[in-house]
């Protein structure tokens, strides 16, 4: 591993102090000073971190109340009034929020105006079901520099260059300007076979980079390929986030890149919820993001111990405010003593809500759960699907339609799949009333029955 060199420091340095606060300040995110204040709140005492985040649920339940339709009348029909709630305990008085509560609501009784521009973020997240969600500049400064902090405990300094799997490859120009400050050099994840993969380590090689970031699936076969042509160099971080990071993923990463992951957990909805600090397996939750809320199926708290469904409630309203937002996956609550690392915030001990497998396509290219989530989130005529590979050649789909869907919106959905990265691949569509659940009451949307070879 190379020491970080004295112009990276001061790049670090300018950024952090500089540049981006002024970009705060024009773009209205003020991202880089709640990042600062993150900084130090990570190591308040629990009664102090406990009272913030009291005062922060009581204004997102009063704003909610006063804006928002669809809350005022949930919390009327309760006989409650945002006074009633004060602490994460009251929240059991109020009712779960689904998608399926929200969707028909959107956008005129579930979003508020904030004084920003807004814009619409589709997702799909774990549960494989279209879901539209309103987000401003200040929320999505919000949450980065949550994002921020967790790259930071993984060891990440601002101003090292690094390199990571995304999914939106055509950058507008302030992204460009940003990813160029930031000294962040992207990779599709969308084209994973082993040419892509080649350049994609040549890049590490030829920048120096020393941070290697991204969706869990790439960065396995990133390990895999690696690990094959002997390639081995060390990273400084690792960092992971959407599909689910399985052990044999970990365990391949860390034998080649010779770091540990640190795994991350957000939603496309606008929220950080929780990332590992490196103490075991421990995630934080991001507790002054989010309160969060493990239920069994009956809707009572699960035990410790046990998985329950995670009901995610945000400490920040913005243009939608997500109070009790069901959001499909499952975490374990666990042991919650203190962290040897310090950190005051709460702990998580696991998030298991994505379960999916990857597509390998006839030429070698992998389609991860990203690679349909991220493309199948546009199609707001489709409510859910699943994708199923039972044959090398081709997959099917399954498609629970929405009103609007049509022949040309499958002809269209095909076409945008195989120009991505699955071109060799015969794609067939199958419209169905309902996607079937797993024994285990879960949704796969990528279920691969032909093994998996690729997995050590
Ligand atoms: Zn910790």
């Amino acid at each position: 591993m190379q020491p970080i060199s004295f112009a990276e420091r001061g790049w670090g340095w300018m950024l952090d102090n500089a540049l981006l606060p002024v970009g705060d300040f024009v773009f209205g995110q003020r991202m880089i000073s709640r990042l600062h204040w993150l900084q130090s709140a990570q190591w308040w005492d629990e009664a102090r971190l406990k009272e913030e985040r009291d005062r922060l649920l009581r204004s997102v339940l009063e704003t909610a109340y006063r804006d928002v339709p669809f809350y005022r009348d949930l919390m009327n029909a309760a006989r409650l009034t945002p006074a009633d709630i004060r602490t994460p305990s009251d929240l059991s008085r109020l009712p779960v929020v689904t998608k399926d509560m929200l969707r028909p609501a959107y956008p005129r009784l579930v979003t508020r105006p904030t004084g920003q521009q807004t814009y619409e973020v589709h997702t799909s997240g774990s549960t494989g079901k279209n879901f539209a969600v309103l987000e401003d500049a200040r929320t999505r400064g919000w949450y980065l520099s949550s994002f921020l902090l967790a790259l930071q405990w993984a060891g990440w300094t601002i101003g090292e260059a690094q390199l990571q799997t995304g999914m939106t490859l055509q950058r507008n120009l302030i992204r460009v300007l940003k990813d160029r400050l930031m000294r962040c050099h992207y990779v599709s994840a969308f084209d994973l076979d082993d040419a892509h993969l080649d350049a994609a380590l040549e890049l590490l090689d030829h920048k120096n980079i020393q941070h290697l970031w991204g969706y869990s699936a790439s960065l396995y076969y990133l390990a895999l390929r690696a690990s094959s042509k002997g390639w081995n160099r060390p990273m400084r971080s690792i960092v992971t986030w959407g599909d689910n990071l399985y052990p044999h993923y970990r365990r391949a990463i860390q034998n080649t890149f010779g770091s540990t992951v640190f795994d991350t957990y957000g939603i496309g909805e606008g929220l950080q919820v929780s990332a590992q600090c490196g103490h075991g397996g421990n995630y934080h939750v991001h507790t002054l993001d989010a309160i969060v809320e493990y239920l069994d199926d009956a809707g009572n708290p699960a035990p410790d111990d046990q998985p329950g469904n995670l009901i995610l409630t945000r400490l920040h309203a913005g243009p939608m405010p997500l109070i009790r937002y069901r959001v499909g996956d499952v975490g374990i609550r666990g042991d919650q003593s203190p962290c040897p690392c310090g950190r005051g915030f709460e702990r998580m001990q696991a998030i298991s809500g994505r379960d999916t497998d990857v597509v390998v396509t006839p030429s070698g290219n992998r389609l991860i759960a990203e690679f349909f989530n991220g493309l199948i989130d546009d199609f707001l005529e489709i409510d859910s699907f699943q994708v199923i590979q039972e044959r090398a050649e081709s997959i099917l789909i399954y498609i629970v339609p929405r009103p609007g869907y049509s022949p040309q919106t499958r002809r269209q959905l095909v076409e945008t799949l195989q120009r991505n990265g699955a071109a060799d691949l015969r794609i067939e569509i199958e419209s169905v009333p309902r996607i079937p659940l797993t024994a285990g009451g879960k949704r796969r949307y990528v279920i691969n029955r032909m093994g998996r070879p690729s997995a050590s």
